[in-house]
């Protein structure tokens, strides 16, 4: 299965109750969360996939064939009845499964299908927000994003002199006092002991004088070398990972794929960091299974800052969907998922979840997907021009400057784009370039520059349809930075500004209300962004005489249905998470209305 988190889009340290770091970061690259769903980490999830232009660049163009949905799955055995997870306890999906009658089926069962594979039916209808599955990581370790992480709690670290670093293996660490040293899910003894003995090879490498992709290519090797011990300390959960899905003969045809593998991580193990039995070749073919293994199936996780890759033992059978049925979270101390229904699921029903970004348009989402899981999405929501009514891939035709230009045949990844006025098409290649330009545009853009976010709505605002996925990304950053910043705190900000905030966010929410519908985190965060300019200016609109005492009621009103609902949504989230932080406030600012 392909992983994502989509939703999450994002990462980004929230100081105090909520706000936005620039650093930001990025979810994992991917990172995901309340956290400032900034851009740039919604942008940087694009990093994740290490092989991504590889791939693209090999193997797309000549790959008429599009592989099937979730042919991976196909190829599962049905391994998992009553098999253990990371603790050595069955999971609570694990239990649904198990052997012997029980008298309540549970809510979901394994299916199998000629074009699905192995994936998740639910058994009854169930509502929106129950929990289906939570378990802990059988792996975990820093992403592919070149980030250097504490390798015991995968906060972010620095390379200088100064940073701290374990004295057992010399790798940077937050502290001494790291509460993921010595942990199953931090930095173990075990690994600890492997790198001291070969300090020379890899730690001591690691300075802010390192170039960023030699920093990525260490880090990356943390997660193989962790699964490999588990060979040894570990084996019943390393036979878990060793059965899920590679596709290593696929891998294998494509060569800059494999040879990426061979010399960065093959080739390092053994030549650099010495790991003997690696040499054989039956010891490289097991290495490069684990890498597809980790880019097929692996979660992308982490709650204020913190940013890693896991693989839990269950949840990786739930099929993929851009427009998903179920959201998941996880939790920031143990690193276990929590997946639920974000909407009311009918019986029979296959359960969903997303491994893309949701802010991204068909065409990006697809190949993404394609780069790092080798599958070609055939949802509804990529097989619709419109992608479900949201629009938001359009632009506007630069033949005739009414029409619209959108792709015709979206599952066609190299089809044409044609305008709905005119008879103007346009290539996809020159499409990519021109997203790319505009993207790079984006990115440039600090994420607390206002007058520069402004300005980009602006500068392309005769390009991009208003719901277009690179304009809904700064929306959404301007959604949360205004009221937040100094300078444009609420008490501060203009009359102009606070309707523009109320504007992007309900334009935001009612694209994220097509696409990611029900328990979402993205609608619990822009639902509470939501609530401050509609108070705010409903106040003013009385005070000014410019709105009549019905209307602010109803005003009033919808504020406090918005802070309900982001509550009910928020308060889902893990404990100690910034999501849930906000659920409470959102609580605690509904329960002063006093309605
Ligand atoms: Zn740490
Ligand atoms: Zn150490
Ligand atoms: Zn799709
Ligand atoms: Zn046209």
């Amino acid at each position: 299965m392909y992983f994502v988190r989509l939703t999450g889009v994002i990462n980004c340290q929230v100081a105090g109750h909520m706000y936005i770091s620039s650093a930001g970061r990025p979810l994992s690259s991917q990172c995901s969360q309340l956290k400032n769903y900034h851009l740039k980490s919604i942008r940087s999830r694009s990093e994740h996939t290490t092989t991504s232009n590889l791939i693209t660049n090999k193997a797309m163009p000549g790959r008429k064939k599009q592989l099937h949905h979730k042919s991976n799955k196909a190829k599962h055995q049905p391994h998992q009845r009553a098999e253990k997870n990371g603790n050595g306890k069955q999971s609570q999906s694990e239990k649904q499964y198990a052997n012997g009658p029980t008298p309540d089926p549970g809510p979901f069962r394994i299916a199998q299908s000629e074009v699905y594979g192995r994936y998740l039916v639910a058994n009854r209808q169930l509502e929106a927000g129950e929990l289906l599955i939570t378990e802990e990581p059988l792996v975990i370790g820093p992403c592919v994003s070149g980030d250097s992480v504490c390798l015991g709690c995968y906060q972010p670290v620095g390379l200088g002199r100064d940073q701290f670093r374990c004295p057992g293996c010399g790798w940077p660490l937050c502290e001494a006092s790291c509460p993921g040293l010595g942990r199953r899910v931090g930095h173990t003894t075990e690994e600890c002991a492997l790198y001291g003995e070969r300090r020379p090879a890899f730690a001591e490498l690691l300075s802010d004088r390192t170039s960023p992709s030699s920093v990525r290519d260490l880090y990356e090797l943390v997660m193989v070398v962790r699964i490999l011990l588990m060979r040894t300390h570990a084996p019943e959960q390393f036979a878990l990972i060793a059965r899920m899905e590679s596709h290593t003969e696929e891998r294998r045809k494509n060569a800059a794929l494999w040879s990426h593998y061979e010399q960065n991580v093959v080739g390092r193990l053994r030549d650099e960091w010495k790991l003997g039995d690696l040499a054989s070749e039956e010891g490289a073919r097991s290495v490069h299974e684990i890498c597809g293994i980790l880019d097929v199936n692996c979660f992308e996780i982490g709650q204020k800052g913190a940013k890693a890759r896991t693989l839990y033992p269950s949840a990786f059978l739930l099929a993929h969907d851009c427009s998903p049925n179920t959201a998941h979270t996880d939790d920031p101390r143990s690193f276990a998922i929590l997946l639920r229904t974000s909407r009311r699921v009918r019986e029979n029903e296959a359960l969903t979840l997303s491994y893309a970004y949701t802010l991204q348009g068909t065409l990006k989402r697809r190949s993404f997907m394609y780069e790092g899981k080798l599958f070609w999405c055939r949802c509804r929501r990529c097989a619709d021009p419109q992608e479900l009514g949201s629009d938001c891939s359009a632009i506007v035709c630069r033949a005739c400057q009414q029409g619209t230009v959108r792709a015709v045949a979206p599952l066609e990844q190299t089809a044409d784009w044609a305008c709905d006025r005119c008879d103007h098409q346009t290539k996809v290649l020159d499409l990519e370039r021109q997203m790319d330009h505009i993207n790079n545009d984006l990115e440039a853009i600090d994420v607390h520059d206002i007058p520069g976010l402004e300005n980009f709505l602006v500068r392309y605002r005769k390009t991009l349809r208003p719901n277009h996925y690179l304009l809904l990304s700064a929306k959404f950053s301007l959604c949360q930075i205004y009221g937040r910043i100094k300078g444009y705190l609420l008490p501060e900000m203009s009359h102009q500004d606070i309707v523009r905030k109320e504007r992007y966010c309900r334009e935001f929410l009612a694209i994220i209300d097509l696409l990611e519908p029900g328990l979402t985190r993205l609608r619990g965060l822009i639902m509470y962004e939501l609530h401050a300019p509609v108070m705010v200016l409903a106040q003013m609109g009385l005070q000014s005489g410019q709105i009549s005492r019905p209307d602010f009621q109803r005003r009033v009103k919808e504020v406090a249905k918005l802070l309900q609902n982001s509550r009910d949504i928020l308060l889902l989230e893990p404990e100690g998470s910034s999501e849930h932080e906000m659920g409470l406030a959102a609580a605690d600012a509904f329960s002063k209305m006093g309605l």
